[in-house]
């Protein structure tokens, strides 16, 4: 697994030094002059500069890495040396990280750095309507009314110092200090190769020291994109762990090379987990005809979150009565794996109804199972979805956390993903918003500040 390690990032190494963007080459560039102008009048930092002389940081950094869809036990896939290094030689979610309901990348990347769960923080789903207006919210929308509660970055931010985020939901958003300032906000392209995101933060620590980000934000795309098309137990995924840790390594490298490895704070984790879906586990809302029609128009979501909103008028208690009286007739197929709630009825550990966001009637499926419209002839088909019960193991992702405030070799027990905000202020040691997370949680993790 060494060589076939290596063929993967050497190849790489090489695509990326062409594939370098105009932005890193200026930004690499302002920093060389201000750090010849600075050397001029201070030959240490001219050392700094050219030399491996280790330099310590000014204040505590903290780097968050997301890999979209790492389900708990991907690292047991294939080798993970890197990933490995850090579970090693910091403190891991023995267990897992679990995420908030529903289990989709959005509401749960905007609650990591919020500490918020998707009623309070306004990203319910990864698409939805504002009931009030009728807009339409994706992913690609970046106006603040969406964008509810306070982002680390513009927490960092506010209390004047620098933040960067490379691809993070909602890190577009200007609000408060943060205007997504060139250099340190990337405009989302999914196409930038993975290696050029790792050396643009790892290019922030050869910037000066009050230039440096107190916090930056790291997304991959992996192995998600690759979970939804084959599911989580495909040699696709193994090659997409793989390669994942390889950027963990490449990370590594580059603050070792820098100096400051054992000074900043990695912290690595995914926003859900992956379970594989089949056409043998569906549910059709038309087979519900002969107790109540559910017609497409008042369907926003189908699986794994079924959320239905009837317009005005219609009777909602009347609708989830008849809905869940066929689901239990033992007559529709596969009836039994689907329930059906008023959003003020589902079980309250969900924390899903305190946004007039959410629609008013939910369904919850069973793990691995999806809903449709009607039956449709074609082929079979499999492959991977979240979105479920934030309680099904197949839905929890990984915590490692590396770095000065991190035991090595800890284990803790799972927690949820909205307990992160604390943990990263309380690193920072600065000032957070208020959130779902418990004030007390950083100290049942961290270690004392120095
Ligand atoms: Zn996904």
């Amino acid at each position: 697994m060494g060589s076939d390690h290596h063929a993967s990032t050497s190849p790489s190494n090489q695509t990326n030094q062409s594939t370098r963007t105009l932005f890193i080459t200026t930004l690499l560039l302002v920093t060389c002059n201000a750090v010849s102008a600075a050397a001029l009048r201070n030959p240490y930092i001219k050392a700094r500069a050219h030399g491996p002389v280790k330099k310590k940081l000014d204040r505590p950094v903290v780097i968050l890495v997301s890999s979209d869809g790492f389900r708990f036990g991907y690292q047991f896939k294939t080798p993970t040396p890197n990933i490995h290094r850090l579970i090693n030689q910091g403190t891991e979610a023995e267990t897992g990280l679990i995420p908030v309901f529903p289990t989709y990348t959005f509401p749960n990347h905007y609650s990591i750095v919020t500490g918020l769960y998707p009623a309070s923080h306004g990203i319910i789903n990864n698409r939805f309507v504002e009931p009030r207006t009728g807009d339409q919210f994706s992913p690609a929308r970046h106006e603040p009314k969406w964008w509810l509660g306070e982002p680390l970055w513009e927490t960092v931010a506010n209390q004047g110092l620098k933040a960067a985020a490379y691809f993070w939901a909602g890190s577009e958003v200007r609000k408060g200090s943060w205007d997504c300032p060139k250099g340190y906000c990337m405009k989302y392209n999914s196409s930038v190769p993975f290696e050029e995101r790792v050396d643009t933060v790892l290019s922030y620590f050869d910037l000066p020291s009050d230039e440096i980000p107190a916090f930056a934000a790291l997304y991959f795309e992996d192995p998600d994109s690759h979970g939804h098309v084959v599911g989580p137990d495909d040699v696709a995924i193994t090659k997409a762990v793989a390669r994942i840790d390889s950027m963990i390594g490449r990370l590594i490298d580059g603050l070792e090379k820098r100096g400051v490895f054992e000074d900043v704070t990695v912290i690595l984790l995914g926003d859900h987990g992956m379970v594989g879906t089949c056409e043998d586990k569906v549910i059709f809302l038309d087979d519900l005809a002969p107790w109540v029609e559910i017609p497409a128009d008042w369907v926003h979501s189908y699986f794994p979150l079924l959320a239905i909103w009837p317009p005005a008028g219609h009777n909602l208690t009347e609708i989830v009565q008849r809905m869940n009286q066929g689901l239990d007739s033992g007559k529709v197929e596969k009836g039994k794996s689907l329930r059906v709630y008023l959003k003020e009825e589902l079980p309250a550990r969900l924390h899903y109804a305190a946004s007039d966001r959410i629609p008013p009637i939910i369904g919850m499926v069973d793990e691995g199972f999806t809903v449709a419209q009607r039956r449709t002839e074609g082929a079979r088909y499999c492959g991977g979805a979240h979105g479920y019960d934030n309680e099904y193991f197949s839905m929890r992702s990984i915590f490692i956390g590396h770095g000065p405030r991190f035991a090595r070799g800890r284990k803790v027990p799972s927690f949820e993903n909205v307990q992160i905000y604390n943990v990263i202020t309380s690193i920072l040691n600065i000032k957070g918003a208020p959130n779902n997370g418990s004030k007390s949680f950083p100290q049942s993790i961290l270690l004392p500040a120095q």
